[in-house]
């Protein structure tokens, strides 16, 4: 890592917070005494299966762009919503609720995971998810 402003390599770690599968840092460098902040996360979209069901074992790629779309969607009405931040609450719970299923996810799984991160964001939201996450499945 390198110092932004000045290319320095001589760069401290003023603060730090570790967050399941995420790491936030505050760094400083020790040339120009410019100051940023770097987040360190696991890749959700590399790591991330769907299966069609419990009963069909088919696995397909999880799709952080797919989602990220749906979220806009959802959360439309709201113009200070941020639908990058509720992405990744999503792919952390996503991560924790998975680790012990090889990060296999069902998509009732992820629609419910989604609809969770929303209700505690916007009811109306949540609502929009699950219409059109139930219109599509049909
Ligand atoms: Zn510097």
């Amino acid at each position: 890592m390198k110092c932004l402003k000045c290319h320095s390599t001589q760069l401290e770690v003023t603060n730090s917070r570790k967050k399941d599968f995420q790491v936030w840092r505050r760094r400083k460098c020790k040339h120009c005494g410019f100051t940023f902040t770097t987040n360190e996360y696991v890749d959700a979209q590399k790591l991330l299966q769907l299966q069609e069901s419990s009963r069909k074992k088919q696995l397909s790629p999880y799709n952080r762009g797919t989602l990220l779309g749906e979220l806009y969607i959802a959360l439309s009405h709201k113009a200070e919503a941020s639908p990058l931040t509720l992405l990744e609450t999503v792919e952390q719970t996503l991560l924790r609720r998975s680790a012990t299923n090889n990060f296999t996810v069902t998509h009732s799984q992820l629609h419910e995971t989604v609809t969770e991160v929303l209700e505690r964001y916007d009811t109306l939201a949540a609502l929009n998810y699950a219409a059109r996450a139930r219109a599509t499945a049909n």
